[in-house]
């Protein structure tokens, strides 16, 4: 007699089994029942995460899309997109960029890797961009970077204070040079938002890095970040090799930056809404 014979149950268990007529049907298992920390690698069951998406091990908050962050962020029905429908060229007519950009409006249900308007933030009013790293990794090109410019300019005309949540892989390599220049152009931009004497809150998330990080990113006069994120420039590898030098464990953490200066206040993904909203609260003229 086998010790460990395998039980009926067991059997109709297995990834396929077979109906009476011999036709193979996949069990009826919901899809994406758990999923795994790219922090601290453990499996977490999907309704755990939550709403916010914070893992419950090790708080790391897991990439959102632009449509869960704006679910998150702004009051309901708060939110009025601005400059839609931007022709998106191919500039250096780069094989392949026009079909890897449909591919991603396909998967992602948006036009570009941001989304900008206006919005409300726990009844504050204030002009709004969300990037969505699943978007061709949120590269920053020229219609992106046009959005971004628009996006200042109608919060002066308009007198109000803009929130980004940045997420990016950096310049879009598929458009060269106009996509680096887009980093002076959304600067300069930002500069005469300052100069109207408005507030820029930058929120950086996971990842934010290369060009956008060398830009509007880390141009916020607040900047908040979010527990454990990647920020920085270069990758890191290239920096050892480079400097020759062996780098701390959390180099490039939203930790580490905060420890050096370059990063405010690391904010949890539950409480960001209340210290946006206190934020922007404290520099109206009201308060
Ligand atoms: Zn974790």
């Amino acid at each position: 007699m086998a010790l460990f014979k395998k039980k009926k149950e067991y059997i109709k268990l297995s990834p396929y089994h077979e109906k009476k007529s011999g036709e193979r049907t996949l069990p009826d298992v919901p899809e994406k029942m758990f999923v795994k920390c790219p922090a601290c690698r453990q499996f977490i069951y999907m309704k755990d995460l939550g709403e916010v998406k914070v893992c419950p091990h090790c708080n790391y908050n897991f990439r959102l899309s632009a449509m869960e962050r704006l679910n998150l962020t702004a009051d309901e029905n708060s939110f009025i997109e601005w400059n839609t429908g931007l022709d998106e060229k191919n500039p250096l007519n780069f094989p392949g960029y026009e079909e890897k950009l449909e591919k991603a409006r396909e998967a992602t249900g948006l036009e570009e890797a941001v989304i900008t308007g206006e919005a409300k933030i726990l009844g504050m009013r204030t002009a709004l961009a969300i990037m969505d790293s699943h978007f061709i990794m949120a590269s920053m090109g020229t219609v992106l970077g046009e959005k971004i410019t628009r996006l200042f300019e109608k919060a002066v005309e308009l007198s109000l204070p803009v929130v980004i949540f940045t997420a990016s892989g950096g310049a879009r390599m598929q458009e060269g040079i106009l996509s680096l220049m887009q980093m002076a152009k959304v600067s300069a931009a930002v500069k005469r938002h300052s100069n109207a004497g408005l507030l820029y809150v930058s929120v950086l998330t996971d990842p934010t890095t290369g060009g956008v990080t060398a830009s509007f990113a880390m141009e916020g006069d607040i900047i908040l970040a979010e527990p454990q994120s990647l920020i920085g420039f270069a990758g890191r590898r290239v920096i050892e090799q480079t400097m020759k030098v062996e780098l701390p464990d959390n180099f490039q953490r939203a930790e580490f930056l905060q420890e050096h200066g370059f990063v405010d206040a690391i904010v949890n993904r539950g409480h960001l809404c209340e210290k946006l909203a206190t934020i922007l609260k404290i520099h109206t003229s009201k308060g």
